[in-house]
């Protein structure tokens, strides 16, 4: 087969990982930036140029499209899928992935426990927002915030308040969240692939930070999750319509509570956790699947 990973750098952990994978499959494969692609529409003929080539022949594509550019990166996953390319990810779910407004909006009738979520217009309400999720503690996050940066814990409501004002002047869209305290500053990874978790990890955030994200010098370890959490997992890339998904989870006396799906899961973290070969999954799905 041919197989296309749409990444802007051949060099990152999983980019490298991928080709590798491919490779021992007897794959040929290319990394393509997609940023240097250019999308040209034309009736009954969508087309790709990159470098000055058309890009022909491609049985499937790896988006690992990163959050700054979404935009142009949907754009030219969709391009394939209107060539008739199988991609792990689709456009749809990867716009969709990167709202976690949306992405929970779309989680709350599949049955999947959710922290208890507020989104406003209008932050002068801090009063009833604070109430709605329990009271403060409360969590404030950019919506399209990554890395756990734009995620604040706010202890007191003059502290809730001040955030808000703070955000909304700079015009930037939150939503307020329920603490969920028991969770201890970590939380679970669950790295969904063709509806399976092929692998699981614990991050721990660092002593006295409620962040448990890898950037921000968390620290993981493999995890055995219990049939609820894997549960967690599956429903959550199935309601985001994705094949390749890595799904954050907090544990909390409720059971799991989804935090946000990830379309574009890096690899490094999850194979140095667990020792298990996720780029391998990758290519064992593309070739169920693409072709058929
Ligand atoms: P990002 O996409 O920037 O990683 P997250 O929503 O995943 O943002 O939040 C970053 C981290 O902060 C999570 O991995 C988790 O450890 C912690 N966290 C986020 N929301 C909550 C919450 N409601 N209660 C407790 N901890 C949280």
């Amino acid at each position: 087969m041919k197989i296309g990973i749409l990444s802007r750098n051949a060099n990152l952990y999983s980019t490298r990982r991928l080709v590798e994978s491919c490779q021992k499959h007897g794959h040929q494969v290319e990394v393509i930036d997609h940023l240097k692609c250019n999308i040209i529409i034309e009736e009954e003929l969508p087309r790709v140029y990159y470098n000055g080539k058309m890009l022909e022949g491609f049985d499937a594509i790896i988006p690992r499209i990163g959050a700054s550019v979404t935009f142009y990166g949907t754009a030219v996953v969709r391009q394939f899928e209107m060539m008739g390319v199988f991609t792990t990810v689709k456009s749809r779910g990867l716009a969709d992935s990167r709202d976690k407004l949306r992405s929970l909006q779309l989680l709350t009738k599949s049955g999947i426990g959710l922290p208890k979520t507020v989104f406003t217009n209008y932050s002068k309400d801090v009063e009833s927002i604070i109430d709605t999720v329990g009271g403060v503690p409360v969590v404030i996050k950019l919506l399209e915030g990554t890395q756990g940066l734009g995620v604040v814990l706010a202890d007191t409501k003059k502290a809730a308040t001040s955030v808000l004002e703070a955000f909304n002047g700079l015009k930037a869209r939150v939503i307020v969240q329920e603490f969920i305290k028991e969770s201890g500053g970590a939380d679970l990874r669950a790295f969904v692939v063709d509806g399976k978790v092929v692998g699981a990890m614990k991050r721990q955030g660092k002593q006295g930070e409620f962040r448990s994200n890898l950037h921000r010098g968390g620290t993981s370890s493999v995890v055995e999750l219990s049939p609820e959490e894997e549960k967690a997992a599956v429903s959550s890339a199935k309601a985001l319509n994705l094949g390749i998904a890595g799904v954050d989870m907090l544990q909390s006396s409720r059971g799991p509570l989804v935090l946000e799906v990830n379309s574009s899961p890096g690899l490094e973290g999850i194979e140095k956790a667990t020792h298990l070969d996720i780029a391998d999954e990758i290519i064992k799905f593309i070739e169920r699947s693409a072709k058929k």
